[in-house]
């Protein structure tokens, strides 16, 4: 038996910020409301008031860990996170709905004159930081591009600006934070947006009280 045992109630995984906030109206047309915010309270399980639904708040590449040990039943993950989490650990997860929330794309950016496309057709090797390792591999890979990976955990628009690559793959939205650091998007690989992902046993031995909740964020979901 996982650690969320049967009594106990079902265990809702997400991270704090734009997916929490954004997961808020979604929770609340199901007529469930989170009675604390983890913003001002420093509380990492947060009870709701369905007796049977709390809240675990967990760092967003956590998510899937925590969905996949069982340690949460279901949660809330951005497709670039499932994306990298499935190639170290594939299978054991459900992902039933997409959301439509903290929706950005992933993308190629430069620092501004910097010429990416003649670099591409010359054949150039290129430096390219990301915390996206897998998908920046896998887009290079498809384009015939040679690159070296470097594995950043944050801050990849600095990247170019100091000499530590040629370009940097990360997400985007409105595009603010690229230009604030006189950077230019150059190539679009994938839109994002986050998904509801079920623990597989837990679909199985609990699967009559998942449903209802799973097909709530479904419908929820559609207005988004
Ligand atoms: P941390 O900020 O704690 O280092 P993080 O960057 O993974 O972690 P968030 O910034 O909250 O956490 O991002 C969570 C998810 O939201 C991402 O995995 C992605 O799917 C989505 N996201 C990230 N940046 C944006 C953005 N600019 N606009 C919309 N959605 C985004
Ligand atoms: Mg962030």
């Amino acid at each position: 038996m996982s650690p969320a045992g049967l009594n106990q109630p079902l265990t809702l995984a997400l991270s704090k910020g734009r997916i929490f906030d954004e997961t808020l109206p979604l929770l609340e047309e199901a007529g469930i409301k989170v009675l604390e915010s983890p913003e001002t309270s420093r509380k990492l399980i947060l009870p709701t008031n369905n007796p049977d639904l709390r809240l675990i708040i967990v760092r967003a590449t956590d998510v899937p860990t925590y969905v996949q040990y069982g340690a949460a039943h279901i949660g809330i993950a951005g497709k670039d996170v499932l994306y990298e989490h499935m190639e170290q650990h594939p299978g054991g997860l459900y992902q039933p709905v997409d959301l439509n929330i903290a929706r950005c794309r992933l993308c190629v950016a430069v620092a501004e004159g910097f010429d990416y496309h003649s670099a591409v057709k010359q054949g150039s090797r290129l430096r390219i930081a990301t915390k996206y390792t897998r998908a920046a591999r896998e887009h290079f890979a498809s384009k015939g591009v040679y690159v070296d990976l470097i594995k950043l955990y944050g801050s990849m628009e600095l990247a170019p600006l100091v000499g530590l690559a040629d370009a940097i793959v990360d997400l985007v939205s409105s595009g603010g934070t690229l230009r604030a650091n006189k950077l230019v998007e150059v190539e679009d690989i994938t839109p994002i947006s986050s998904r509801l992902i079920v623990n597989q046993a837990a679909m199985k031995n609990r699967g009559a009280q998942l449903q209802p909740l799973i097909d709530a964020f479904s419908r929820a979901s559609l207005d988004e």
